[in-house]
Protein backbone atom coordinates (compact mmCIF):
# COMPACT_ATOMS: atom_id res chain seq x y z
CA UNK A 1 0.00 0.00 0.00
CA UNK A 2 1.28 3.70 -1.08
CA UNK A 3 1.82 5.76 1.99
CA UNK A 4 -0.64 8.27 1.46
CA UNK A 5 -0.17 12.44 2.93
CA UNK A 6 -1.42 13.31 6.12
CA UNK A 7 -4.35 15.24 4.74
CA UNK A 8 -5.30 12.96 2.93
CA UNK A 9 -5.47 10.79 5.81
CA UNK A 10 -7.52 13.18 7.73
CA UNK A 11 -9.73 13.50 4.71
CA UNK A 12 -10.60 9.73 4.30
CA UNK A 13 -10.88 9.62 8.44
CA UNK A 14 -13.19 12.08 8.42
CA UNK A 15 -14.93 10.31 5.76
CA UNK A 16 -16.32 7.15 8.17
CA UNK A 17 -16.43 9.22 11.19
CA UNK A 18 -19.69 10.61 11.88
CA UNK A 19 -20.27 13.83 14.31
CA UNK A 20 -21.86 13.31 17.71
CA UNK A 21 -25.89 13.48 17.41
CA UNK A 22 -26.92 12.84 20.57
CA UNK A 23 -27.39 15.32 23.36
CA UNK A 24 -27.97 15.54 27.02
CA UNK A 25 -29.89 18.53 29.22
CA UNK A 26 -27.53 19.37 32.00
CA UNK A 27 -27.39 22.36 34.48
CA UNK A 28 -25.11 24.99 33.36
CA UNK A 29 -22.61 24.34 35.55
CA UNK A 30 -22.09 20.63 34.55
CA UNK A 31 -22.21 22.10 31.12
CA UNK A 32 -18.30 24.23 31.33
CA UNK A 33 -16.33 22.99 28.44
CA UNK A 34 -19.56 21.43 26.10
CA UNK A 35 -20.60 22.29 22.65
CA UNK A 36 -24.61 23.44 22.45
CA UNK A 37 -26.68 21.42 21.04
CA UNK A 38 -28.99 24.30 20.97
CA UNK A 39 -29.40 28.40 20.37
CA UNK A 40 -29.87 30.38 23.44
CA UNK A 41 -31.73 33.52 22.84
CA UNK A 42 -31.94 36.25 25.36
CA UNK A 43 -35.88 36.04 27.00
CA UNK A 44 -35.72 39.75 28.25
CA UNK A 45 -33.19 42.68 27.97
CA UNK A 46 -29.86 42.73 30.21
CA UNK A 47 -30.07 44.90 32.42
CA UNK A 48 -33.93 43.74 32.89
CA UNK A 49 -34.33 47.56 34.03
CA UNK A 50 -33.47 51.22 34.29
CA UNK A 51 -30.80 50.55 37.09
CA UNK A 52 -28.62 53.14 39.24
CA UNK A 53 -24.76 52.49 39.12
CA UNK A 54 -24.31 54.27 42.37
CA UNK A 55 -25.58 54.70 45.71
CA UNK A 56 -27.66 58.43 45.69
CA UNK A 57 -30.81 60.00 44.45
CA UNK A 58 -33.32 59.03 41.95
CA UNK A 59 -34.73 62.59 40.59
CA UNK A 60 -35.30 64.38 37.63
CA UNK A 61 -32.53 66.55 36.06
CA UNK A 62 -34.65 69.42 35.70
CA UNK A 63 -35.21 70.01 39.10
CA UNK A 64 -31.55 70.53 39.57
CA UNK A 65 -31.10 73.76 37.31
CA UNK A 66 -28.93 76.30 38.60
CA UNK A 67 -27.86 74.04 41.59
CA UNK A 68 -24.55 74.55 43.34
CA UNK A 69 -22.57 73.62 46.83
CA UNK A 70 -23.75 77.30 47.44
CA UNK A 71 -27.23 77.29 46.14
CA UNK A 72 -28.47 73.32 45.97
CA UNK A 73 -31.94 72.55 44.75
CA UNK A 74 -34.06 70.72 47.76
CA UNK A 75 -35.81 68.14 47.07
CA UNK A 76 -38.27 65.74 49.01
CA UNK A 77 -36.95 62.12 49.44
CA UNK A 78 -40.61 59.92 49.04
CA UNK A 79 -39.21 56.53 49.13
CA UNK A 80 -36.00 54.54 50.01
CA UNK A 81 -35.02 50.87 47.61
CA UNK A 82 -32.23 49.02 48.06
CA UNK A 83 -31.08 46.75 45.13
CA UNK A 84 -33.69 43.81 44.58
CA UNK A 85 -36.17 46.32 45.50
CA UNK A 86 -38.88 48.05 43.58
CA UNK A 87 -40.72 51.53 44.68
CA UNK A 88 -44.05 51.96 44.32
CA UNK A 89 -43.38 55.16 44.47
CA UNK A 90 -43.55 57.90 40.84
CA UNK A 91 -40.79 60.84 41.09
CA UNK A 92 -42.52 64.24 40.48
CA UNK A 93 -41.55 67.82 40.44
CA UNK A 94 -39.45 68.41 43.33
CA UNK A 95 -39.20 64.78 44.80
CA UNK A 96 -36.58 62.16 44.90
CA UNK A 97 -35.94 58.71 46.05
CA UNK A 98 -33.31 57.40 47.79
CA UNK A 99 -31.45 54.51 45.70
CA UNK A 100 -28.84 52.01 46.78
CA UNK A 101 -26.25 50.72 43.78
CA UNK A 102 -28.07 48.29 41.52
CA UNK A 103 -31.79 49.26 42.44
CA UNK A 104 -34.16 49.99 39.94
CA UNK A 105 -34.71 53.88 39.10
CA UNK A 106 -38.31 54.30 39.53
CA UNK A 107 -40.90 56.32 37.27
CA UNK A 108 -40.78 59.53 36.75
CA UNK A 109 -36.92 59.85 37.29
CA UNK A 110 -34.94 60.63 34.48
CA UNK A 111 -31.02 60.57 36.28
CA UNK A 112 -29.28 59.84 39.43
CA UNK A 113 -27.34 62.11 41.08
CA UNK A 114 -24.14 60.19 43.53
CA UNK A 115 -24.74 60.70 47.59
CA UNK A 116 -21.27 62.51 47.90
CA UNK A 117 -22.89 65.85 45.70
CA UNK A 118 -25.55 65.92 48.16
CA UNK A 119 -25.94 65.81 52.13
CA UNK A 120 -27.17 62.50 52.39
CA UNK A 121 -30.78 63.79 53.63
CA UNK A 122 -33.11 61.20 54.34
CA UNK A 123 -36.65 63.12 54.63
CA UNK A 124 -35.23 66.16 52.88
CA UNK A 125 -32.01 66.12 50.19
CA UNK A 126 -29.77 68.55 49.17
CA UNK A 127 -28.10 68.45 45.95
CA UNK A 128 -24.91 70.06 44.89
CA UNK A 129 -24.88 70.55 41.60
CA UNK A 130 -26.55 70.51 38.43
CA UNK A 131 -27.49 67.11 36.52
CA UNK A 132 -28.51 65.99 32.90
CA UNK A 133 -30.86 64.11 31.56
CA UNK A 134 -29.86 60.59 31.99
CA UNK A 135 -26.93 60.91 33.87
CA UNK A 136 -25.60 58.05 35.91
CA UNK A 137 -28.25 55.39 34.51
CA UNK A 138 -27.68 52.35 33.17
CA UNK A 139 -30.45 51.82 30.27
CA UNK A 140 -32.50 48.50 30.29
CA UNK A 141 -31.21 46.69 27.36
CA UNK A 142 -27.36 48.29 27.46
CA UNK A 143 -26.04 44.93 27.23
CA UNK A 144 -28.17 43.10 24.88
CA UNK A 145 -31.80 43.52 23.88
CA UNK A 146 -34.60 40.58 24.18
CA UNK A 147 -34.50 38.04 21.50
CA UNK A 148 -30.76 38.39 20.93
CA UNK A 149 -29.15 35.04 20.00
CA UNK A 150 -26.90 35.03 23.32
CA UNK A 151 -25.51 31.22 22.45
CA UNK A 152 -25.48 29.76 18.67
CA UNK A 153 -26.38 26.22 17.92
CA UNK A 154 -22.21 24.62 18.02
CA UNK A 155 -20.73 27.19 20.42
CA UNK A 156 -18.61 26.18 23.08
CA UNK A 157 -19.89 27.00 26.96
CA UNK A 158 -16.80 28.45 28.22
CA UNK A 159 -16.28 30.90 31.38
CA UNK A 160 -17.79 33.79 29.56
CA UNK A 161 -20.64 32.08 27.77
CA UNK A 162 -21.43 30.11 31.46
CA UNK A 163 -21.83 33.93 32.61
CA UNK A 164 -23.78 35.21 29.43
CA UNK A 165 -25.85 32.24 29.91
CA UNK A 166 -26.17 32.36 33.69
CA UNK A 167 -26.97 36.25 33.58
CA UNK A 168 -30.21 35.32 30.78
CA UNK A 169 -31.23 33.29 33.62
CA UNK A 170 -30.46 29.87 31.63
CA UNK A 171 -29.99 27.47 34.47
CA UNK A 172 -29.44 24.11 32.04
CA UNK A 173 -28.52 23.82 28.69
CA UNK A 174 -28.92 21.29 25.75
CA UNK A 175 -25.65 20.18 25.01
CA UNK A 176 -24.05 17.16 22.51
CA UNK A 177 -22.70 13.75 24.29
CA UNK A 178 -19.16 13.63 25.27
CA UNK A 179 -17.28 11.29 22.57
CA UNK A 180 -16.30 8.45 24.10
CA UNK A 181 -12.88 7.07 23.24
CA UNK A 182 -11.47 3.68 24.23
CA UNK A 183 -7.58 3.81 24.12
CA UNK A 184 -5.19 0.68 24.02
CA UNK A 185 -1.59 0.47 24.68
CA UNK A 186 -0.07 -3.15 22.96
CA UNK A 187 3.16 -4.91 23.21
CA UNK A 188 4.61 -8.05 25.26
CA UNK A 189 7.44 -5.43 26.79
CA UNK A 190 5.08 -3.16 28.13
CA UNK A 191 5.12 -3.08 31.92
CA UNK A 192 2.44 -0.69 34.07
CA UNK A 193 3.94 2.12 36.13
CA UNK A 194 4.29 0.80 39.42
CA UNK A 195 4.84 -2.82 39.00
CA UNK A 196 7.59 -4.56 38.32
CA UNK A 197 10.03 -4.45 35.08
CA UNK A 198 11.69 -7.77 34.35
CA UNK A 199 14.86 -7.12 32.12
CA UNK A 200 13.95 -6.42 28.63
CA UNK A 201 10.92 -4.77 29.71
CA UNK A 202 9.79 -0.70 29.55
CA UNK A 203 7.19 1.02 31.39
CA UNK A 204 4.04 1.92 29.34
CA UNK A 205 4.67 6.04 28.72
CA UNK A 206 2.28 5.81 26.05
CA UNK A 207 -0.68 5.02 28.15
CA UNK A 208 -0.13 8.30 30.55
CA UNK A 209 0.75 10.38 27.40
CA UNK A 210 -2.47 9.45 25.45
CA UNK A 211 -4.32 9.49 28.36
CA UNK A 212 -3.66 12.56 29.79
CA UNK A 213 -3.54 14.90 26.01
CA UNK A 214 -6.96 13.54 25.40
CA UNK A 215 -8.07 14.97 28.82
CA UNK A 216 -6.17 18.20 27.85
CA UNK A 217 -8.04 18.84 25.42
CA UNK A 218 -11.51 17.64 26.60
CA UNK A 219 -11.63 14.30 26.32
CA UNK A 220 -11.60 11.64 28.53
CA UNK A 221 -10.96 8.10 27.58
CA UNK A 222 -13.91 5.76 28.55
CA UNK A 223 -11.39 2.78 28.96
CA UNK A 224 -7.27 3.17 28.73
CA UNK A 225 -6.11 -0.66 29.50
CA UNK A 226 -2.66 -2.43 28.26
CA UNK A 227 -2.84 -5.71 26.19
CA UNK A 228 -0.43 -7.74 24.98
CA UNK A 229 1.01 -8.63 21.62
CA UNK A 230 -2.10 -10.99 20.66
CA UNK A 231 -3.95 -10.56 17.74
CA UNK A 232 -7.02 -12.59 18.94
CA UNK A 233 -6.45 -10.44 22.54
CA UNK A 234 -6.40 -7.31 20.95
CA UNK A 235 -9.26 -7.77 18.08
CA UNK A 236 -11.80 -9.38 21.57
CA UNK A 237 -11.26 -6.39 23.78
CA UNK A 238 -11.66 -3.73 20.83
CA UNK A 239 -14.84 -6.03 19.49
CA UNK A 240 -16.46 -5.90 22.98
CA UNK A 241 -15.65 -1.98 23.30
CA UNK A 242 -16.83 -0.92 19.94
CA UNK A 243 -20.43 -0.45 20.25
CA UNK A 244 -19.61 1.39 23.71
CA UNK A 245 -17.07 4.00 22.09
CA UNK A 246 -17.36 6.53 18.66
CA UNK A 247 -13.37 6.09 18.27
CA UNK A 248 -10.67 3.42 19.08
CA UNK A 249 -7.25 4.75 19.57
CA UNK A 250 -4.53 1.63 19.91
CA UNK A 251 -0.30 2.64 19.80
CA UNK A 252 2.22 -0.17 18.69
CA UNK A 253 2.47 -3.86 16.41
CA UNK A 254 1.61 -1.58 13.59
CA UNK A 255 5.17 -2.24 11.65
CA UNK A 256 6.24 -4.72 9.79
CA UNK A 257 7.81 -7.36 12.40
CA UNK A 258 6.67 -10.22 13.28
CA UNK A 259 4.61 -9.28 16.92
CA UNK A 260 2.84 -6.24 14.46
CA UNK A 261 -0.62 -7.28 15.32
CA UNK A 262 -2.87 -4.24 14.55
CA UNK A 263 -2.81 -5.90 10.49
CA UNK A 264 -4.45 -9.36 12.09
CA UNK A 265 -6.39 -7.45 14.49
CA UNK A 266 -8.09 -6.00 10.93
CA UNK A 267 -8.20 -9.35 9.45
CA UNK A 268 -9.70 -10.71 12.22
CA UNK A 269 -12.32 -8.16 12.65
CA UNK A 270 -13.05 -8.53 8.94
CA UNK A 271 -12.35 -4.14 9.30
CA UNK A 272 -12.38 -1.94 6.29
CA UNK A 273 -8.84 -0.89 6.15
CA UNK A 274 -8.56 3.08 4.88
CA UNK A 275 -4.46 3.28 5.21
CA UNK A 276 -1.94 1.83 6.17
CA UNK A 277 1.38 4.57 6.82
CA UNK A 278 1.33 8.23 6.23
CA UNK A 279 3.92 10.09 4.56
CA UNK A 280 5.18 11.98 8.07
CA UNK A 281 7.82 11.13 10.09
CA UNK A 282 7.30 10.24 13.07
CA UNK A 283 4.60 7.61 13.53
CA UNK A 284 4.07 6.68 9.56
CA UNK A 285 3.45 3.25 10.03
CA UNK A 286 -0.17 4.51 11.41
CA UNK A 287 -2.11 1.93 10.11
CA UNK A 288 -6.25 2.84 10.35
CA UNK A 289 -9.80 0.70 9.69
CA UNK A 290 -13.31 1.10 9.81
CA UNK A 291 -15.58 -1.23 11.99
CA UNK A 292 -18.58 -1.53 12.98
CA UNK A 293 -19.07 2.19 11.40
CA UNK A 294 -16.36 3.61 13.58
CA UNK A 295 -13.08 4.27 12.93
CA UNK A 296 -9.74 2.74 14.98
CA UNK A 297 -6.70 4.57 14.78
CA UNK A 298 -3.63 2.40 15.43
CA UNK A 299 -0.86 4.89 16.29
CA UNK A 300 3.15 3.46 16.18
CA UNK A 301 4.52 2.37 19.55
CA UNK A 302 7.12 5.00 19.79
CA UNK A 303 6.12 7.41 22.05
CA UNK A 304 6.79 10.61 20.21
CA UNK A 305 5.95 8.76 16.84
CA UNK A 306 2.50 8.10 18.92
CA UNK A 307 1.92 12.02 20.07
CA UNK A 308 2.70 13.36 16.64
CA UNK A 309 0.05 11.17 14.84
CA UNK A 310 -2.29 11.78 18.15
CA UNK A 311 -1.88 15.59 17.30
CA UNK A 312 -1.78 15.81 13.52
CA UNK A 313 -3.68 12.92 12.16
CA UNK A 314 -6.48 12.68 15.60
CA UNK A 315 -7.07 16.02 16.63
CA UNK A 316 -8.63 16.94 13.44
CA UNK A 317 -10.87 14.04 13.19
CA UNK A 318 -12.10 14.67 17.60
CA UNK A 319 -12.71 18.42 15.93
CA UNK A 320 -15.20 16.78 13.56
CA UNK A 321 -16.42 14.40 15.88
CA UNK A 322 -17.34 16.69 18.53
CA UNK A 323 -18.61 19.74 16.30
CA UNK A 324 -15.06 21.25 18.57
CA UNK A 325 -13.26 23.13 15.81
CA UNK A 326 -10.73 24.33 18.65
CA UNK A 327 -9.73 20.97 18.93
CA UNK A 328 -7.92 20.86 15.57
CA UNK A 329 -4.50 22.20 15.67
CA UNK A 330 -3.68 25.66 15.52
CA UNK A 331 -0.58 26.88 12.98
CA UNK A 332 1.89 29.61 13.41
CA UNK A 333 4.56 31.13 11.65
CA UNK A 334 7.98 31.29 13.27
CA UNK A 335 11.39 31.65 13.05
CA UNK A 336 14.09 29.12 13.69
CA UNK A 337 16.40 29.73 17.09
CA UNK A 338 18.96 26.95 17.00
CA UNK A 339 19.18 24.33 14.31
CA UNK A 340 17.92 20.97 12.94
CA UNK A 341 20.78 19.41 10.83
CA UNK A 342 18.88 16.28 9.42
CA UNK A 343 17.44 15.77 5.66
CA UNK A 344 13.87 15.53 5.92
CA UNK A 345 13.06 12.74 3.08
CA UNK A 346 8.93 12.84 3.76
CA UNK A 347 7.46 15.74 5.60
CA UNK A 348 8.86 15.41 9.47
CA UNK A 349 7.77 17.05 12.68
CA UNK A 350 10.25 17.75 15.82
CA UNK A 351 9.47 19.44 18.87
CA UNK A 352 9.96 22.76 19.80
CA UNK A 353 9.22 25.76 21.98
CA UNK A 354 7.24 28.86 20.65
CA UNK A 355 7.28 31.87 21.72
CA UNK A 356 7.03 35.78 20.31
CA UNK A 357 7.53 34.40 17.01
CA UNK A 358 10.29 32.17 17.47
CA UNK A 359 10.81 28.56 18.09
CA UNK A 360 13.74 27.45 20.04
CA UNK A 361 14.61 24.05 19.00
CA UNK A 362 16.17 21.21 21.35
CA UNK A 363 19.63 20.54 20.26
CA UNK A 364 18.97 16.85 20.99
CA UNK A 365 16.71 14.14 21.77
CA UNK A 366 14.74 14.29 18.16
CA UNK A 367 13.94 10.20 17.98
CA UNK A 368 11.04 9.47 17.71
CA UNK A 369 11.35 7.32 21.02
CA UNK A 370 12.81 9.97 23.35
CA UNK A 371 10.09 11.73 25.11
CA UNK A 372 12.29 13.54 27.68
CA UNK A 373 13.57 16.26 25.45
CA UNK A 374 9.44 17.00 25.18
CA UNK A 375 9.49 18.51 28.50
CA UNK A 376 8.43 22.21 27.94
CA UNK A 377 7.84 21.85 24.38
CA UNK A 378 4.61 23.53 23.48
CA UNK A 379 4.78 23.06 19.39
CA UNK A 380 5.09 20.88 16.73
CA UNK A 381 7.74 21.98 13.60
CA UNK A 382 6.46 20.90 10.19
CA UNK A 383 9.20 20.39 7.82
CA UNK A 384 8.52 20.47 4.46
CA UNK A 385 9.41 16.68 2.52
CA UNK A 386 12.56 17.67 1.02
CA UNK A 387 14.29 19.63 3.48
CA UNK A 388 18.01 20.07 3.88
CA UNK A 389 17.95 21.26 7.51
CA UNK A 390 16.77 24.26 9.55
CA UNK A 391 19.21 26.68 10.50
CA UNK A 392 18.88 29.47 12.56
CA UNK A 393 16.63 32.74 11.58
CA UNK A 394 14.57 30.06 8.80
CA UNK A 395 11.06 30.65 8.33
CA UNK A 396 8.88 27.53 9.36
CA UNK A 397 4.89 26.65 10.26
CA UNK A 398 4.79 25.15 14.07
CA UNK A 399 1.19 23.89 15.66
CA UNK A 400 0.71 24.80 18.85
CA UNK A 401 -0.07 22.50 21.30
CA UNK A 402 -2.74 24.23 22.86
CA UNK A 403 -4.96 22.71 25.30
CA UNK A 404 -8.50 23.72 25.32
CA UNK A 405 -9.59 22.39 29.12
P1 LIG B 1 6.05 -0.86 17.91
O1 LIG B 1 5.28 0.26 17.25
O2 LIG B 1 5.19 -1.82 18.63
O3 LIG B 1 6.99 -1.50 16.94
O4 LIG B 1 6.95 -0.14 19.02
C1 LIG B 1 7.93 0.79 18.67
C2 LIG B 1 8.78 1.09 19.88
O5 LIG B 1 7.97 1.77 20.85
C3 LIG B 1 9.35 -0.11 20.57
O6 LIG B 1 10.64 0.19 21.01
C4 LIG B 1 8.42 -0.33 21.73
O7 LIG B 1 9.03 -1.00 22.80
C5 LIG B 1 8.06 1.09 22.10
N1 LIG B 1 6.73 1.12 22.73
C6 LIG B 1 5.64 0.45 22.32
N2 LIG B 1 4.61 0.71 23.13
C7 LIG B 1 5.05 1.56 24.08
C8 LIG B 1 4.47 2.16 25.21
N3 LIG B 1 3.17 1.93 25.50
N4 LIG B 1 5.20 2.99 25.96
C9 LIG B 1 6.51 3.22 25.65
N5 LIG B 1 7.12 2.66 24.60
C10 LIG B 1 6.42 1.83 23.81
MG1 LIG C 1 5.50 -3.76 19.36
Amino acid sequence: MERIGLEEAVERLIGVSAPIEETRQLALEDGLGRVLAQEYRAAFPQPPFNRSPLDGYALRAKDTAGASKDRPAVLKVIDKIMAGRVSEKTVLPGTAVRLMTGAPVPEGADCVVGQEDTDYGETCVRVYRELRVHENMVDAGEDYQAGTVLMEKGERIDAVAAGILAGAGIGEVKVYRRLRVALFTTGDEVAAPGESCEAGKIYDSNRYLLWGRLKELGIEPVCWEHIGDEAEMAAERIAALISEVDMVLTTGGVSVGEKDIMHDVVSILNGDRLFWRVALKPGSPVLAFRFQGKPVICLSGNPFGAFVTLEMLVRPVLAHMTREPRLAPVRRQARVKGGFHKRSNVRRFIRGSFMDGCVVLPEEGHASGVLFSMKGCNCLVDIPAGNEGLADGDEVVVWLLSCIV
